[in-house]
């Protein structure tokens, strides 16, 4: 259930599909192969919005695990979830400049090959769309504490739909429960957060839930720039 600022409470289908009824056009889910994008997607699907497109930015680095994932949260919602690459030649000249692990090396590399890997393929892939749906919650890190559940994104000029912004890491995981979805086997090997290869490993029980994303960086930094508030 989702309490609203009078103190009222309704359900999220609800909820969803009072937000989403006002957006005309086509809205998109960015799939990252994370818990709460299967919390989202699911509620989605249940509310019944119209004209959804399901894409994850394939940047080349994901966990084989993720990639087992992808197929599975296909065949589970009967869906395709559509692919966004990098450009092909900004990714051979990135190579040739950090090699395997150069993004290890400085925020300026890591911020590079997340732009080329990441940002310019987001340009793309929500281009011509009216509203992104994110499976974003505020409590995650300091990066995203004045999240909304929605926004205007003044990088994308676009509505941004963060439904689950104020659940709890147990929410989502009691709902993955409640309804048997499909989760990515890296949760099962001590990931709490799921991204490149690169750039997340597995935390300790304790651990904060980004602890394992860019661990060599220091939390106010841990973004790839795709949830940033300034001009993209
Ligand atoms: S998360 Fe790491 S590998 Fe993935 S795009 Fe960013 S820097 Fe590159």
């Amino acid at each position: 259930m989702h309490t609203t600022k009078a103190g009222a409470t309704m359900s999220y289908n609800d909820l969803l599909q009072q937000i989403t009824s006002k957006i005309k056009g086509k809205v998109a889910l960015s799939f990252s192969y994370q818990a709460e994008d299967v919390v989202v997607l699911h509620l989605l699907l249940q509310c019944g919005v119209k004209s959804l497109e399901v894409f994850t930015l394939d940047t080349g680095k994901h966990f084989p695990q993720s990639e087992e994932f992808h197929k599975e949260v296909e065949e589970f919602f009967g869906i395709t979830i559509k692919r966004y690459l990098p450009n092909q030649n900004s990714v051979k000249s990135l190579e040739k400049k950090l090699g395997l692990w150069g993004m290890r090396d400085s925020l300026e590399n890591r911020h590079l090959c997340c732009h080329i890997r990441k940002v310019e393929p987001l340009k793309r892939a929500l281009k011509n769309k009216s509203a992104w749906v994110t499976g974003l919650r505020a409590s995650q890190s300091v990066t995203r504490s004045d999240l909304k559940i929605v926004e205007f994104d003044e990088n994308f000029s676009l509505f941004k739909i963060n439904p689950i912004a104020f659940w709890s890491e147990k929410q989502t995981f009691d709902y993955i429960k409640e309804y048997n979805l499909p989760l990515n086997s890296l949760y099962h090997q001590g990931f709490k957060s799921i991204g490149c290869a690169p750039c997340t490993r597995a935390v300790g029980k304790d651990d904060d839930v980004r602890s394992g994303r860019w661990w060599w960086e220091e939390p106010e930094h841990k973004e790839c720039g795709l949830h940033i508030k300034e001009k993209a």
